[in-house]
């Protein structure tokens, strides 16, 4: 099966586009849903962060208090590296068991950090979609309602523009029109179609 890796910044469109596969048959992978699978209630891992970061990021009813933890990560190098020892592989494991399950032509991983977390390696390609910055902070601010130095501080943390096209495979533009976009996606699945006939 093959396997595809779609990333982007914040706000690229990297929905937009794997909605459009989606419509087309194509199974698509989230990592972002992955990740708060591994660590809902009765998981191992949920059990592991209160054990080695405290109970105090668990929420009475049990769910992962995420903004606590958010908080303390963001602040301590450290106990960021302990939480990605807990969840990372888990998440792998999850991601590896969706796609093995698949039952399309090919399948797609997206993952906002594939080409930051090493995910890149468990896809035989990366596509990146790409918008310029000013597109990416007016369409992010427009979604969610976000101010526009928030925006900026949560793409000074991903990939810069220019890394992130360096390691793709195939970069799809979408500073058009969503009609545009899918007109580009339509070429993607063709051409992604033959190279899982190949
Ligand atoms: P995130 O990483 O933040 O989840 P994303 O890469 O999945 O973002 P989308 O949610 O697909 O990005 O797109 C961001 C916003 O821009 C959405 O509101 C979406 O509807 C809109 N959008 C995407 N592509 C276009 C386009 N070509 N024209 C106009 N609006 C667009």
């Amino acid at each position: 099966m093959l396997r595809v890796g779609i990333t982007g910044g914040i706000g690229s469109g990297k929905t937009a586009l794997t909605d459009w596969l989606s419509t087309q048959g194509v199974v698509i992978v989230d990592a972002d849903l992955a990740a708060r699978v591994v660590v809902e209630p009765g998981q191992p891992a949920l059990a592991e962060i209160a054990a080695q970061l405290g109970q105090e990021y668990l929420l009475p009813d049990g769910q992962l208090d995420r903004a606590a933890l958010r908080k303390l990560v963001f602040a301590d190098d450290t106990k960021r590296r302990t939480l990605e020892s807990i969840t990372h592989p888990r998440i792998r494991d999850e991601l590896t068991r969706q796609m093995a399950a698949a039952q399309s032509a090919y399948v797609v991983l997206s993952s906002p950090l594939l080409l930051e977390s090493g995910q890149s390696e468990m896809v035989d390609l990366s596509v990146v979609v790409d918008v310029p910055e000013a597109v990416q902070i007016e369409r992010t601010m427009a979604r969610d309602q976000n101010e526009r130095a928030l925006v900026e501080q949560i793409m000074a943390a991903q990939l810069d523009r220019a890394t992130r096209i360096s390691r793709a495979d195939i970069v799809i533009d979408n500073s058009g029109s969503l009609e545009a976009l899918h007109i580009r996606g339509a070429q993607l699945h063709r051409t992604l179609l033959a190279r899982a006939s190949a």
